[in-house]
């Protein structure tokens, strides 16, 4: 459509450059009334609909939007059933505004979106606007964030961080459950002169490999590897009572003395472990396992190495 000429650039009336803005956003945005019926919707909303399989009559201009999310919260779909609530109490005028971050992953790629429900403005309370927001990029970094901060950067493995969180979730669930929680506490032996002979690189090297035979032993949701510190591991064992856990103990130590690493005089790359099995009581703390298992540990190393002790 032309527009007449402004200052060198062509500009429709006030109300077409408006739709025209509102169409140009990629925010999603629907004006509703106090029913809760979608009055207006912008290009970026049905775009949006169409793109995701939605029928354009299920969350377009003429249905009800607070109909669309019970629909979903009633299939399964709680955040759905939170976000209704929170646009009624907008509507009600219960709250000046609503705010709600919530996923919406397609089978392709991860994506998160905010939600905002608010009176449109200079309206005598009949029209509200709801505005769909894609947050992807900032949830992505947040959640690297998230993992940078729990995980040790070298091995991939949990850091004390999130073991200690971890823990006492377990310690917690071992109390309800009164079901035995397990740990493993490994030390490499002799460390100190790998790192001495090949260099620090190798040794690094060294705590990878030994990482990933680790992790391999945490195969369950109530499992956890950990770099405890620099060459020092351990392994979460949860509902594991102390002869299962030593023997998941002595398979790690083989394998460990089976990844053939060898210093430079022939010594090959072994490990010590020490084991504990308790059922959490909630007179204790979580630390005294691992308390207990650095004694093991300790035990362990004296009777000479590349072998398990139980506490
Ligand atoms: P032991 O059998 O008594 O455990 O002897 P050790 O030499 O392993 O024990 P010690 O605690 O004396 O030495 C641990 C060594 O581990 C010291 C350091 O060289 C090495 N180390 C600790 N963290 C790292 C790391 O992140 N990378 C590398 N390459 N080496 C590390
Ligand atoms: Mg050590
Ligand atoms: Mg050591």
């Amino acid at each position: 459509m032309p527009f007449p000429a402004v200052g060198g650039a062509a500009l429709p009336d006030q109300a077409a450059l408006h739709a025209l803005l509102l169409d140009s956003l990629e925010e999603q945005i629907a004006v509703i009334d106090r029913e809760g019926t979608i009055v207006y919707v912008n290009l970026a909303w049905t775009t949006f609909g169409l793109e995701n399989g939605l029928a354009s009559a299920s969350a377009g201009t003429g249905s009800n939007y607070l109909g669309v999310c019970n629909m979903s919260g009633s299939g399964g779909d709680s955040l759905a059933g939170e976000a209704a609530e929170g646009i009624r109490d907008v509507l009600a005028g219960e709250r000046a505004s609503f705010h709600f971050e919530y996923p919406c992953h397609s089978p392709a790629e991860k994506r998160w979106f905010m939600m905002r429900a608010a009176p449109l403005q200079g309206d005598p309370g009949n029209l509200f606007v709801i505005s769909h927001h894609n947050i992807t990029q900032r949830k992505l970094a947040e959640e690297q964030v998230e993992y940078l901060s729990l995980h040790d950067p070298l091995t991939g493995l949990a850091n004390r961080r999130h073991f200690n969180q971890f823990l006492n979730n377990e310690w917690r669930r071992g109390i309800r459950s009164r079901s035995p929680l397990s740990f493993v506490m490994f030390d490499l032996d002799h460390f100190k002169d790998y790192n001495d002979e090949l260099g620090h690189l190798a040794g690094d090297q060294c705590l990878v490999r030994v990482g990933q035979v680790l992790q391999a032993f945490a195969g369950r949701p109530s499992d956890l590897a950990v770099r405890y510190g620099g060459e020092e591991f351990g392994l979460l064992l949860g509902s594991t009572g102390l002869e299962a856990a030593a023997k998941i103990a002595e398979a790690v130590r083989q394998k460990i003395e089976e990844l053939d690493m060898y210093h430079r005089e022939a010594k090959r790359i072994t490990v010590s472990a020490g084991v504990v099995s308790v059922i959490p009581d909630s007179q204790q703390t979580e630390m005294l396992l691992v308390r207990e298992a650095d004694k093991a540990l300790y035990l362990a190393k004296q009777q000479g190495r590349n072998q398990v002790a139980c506490a």
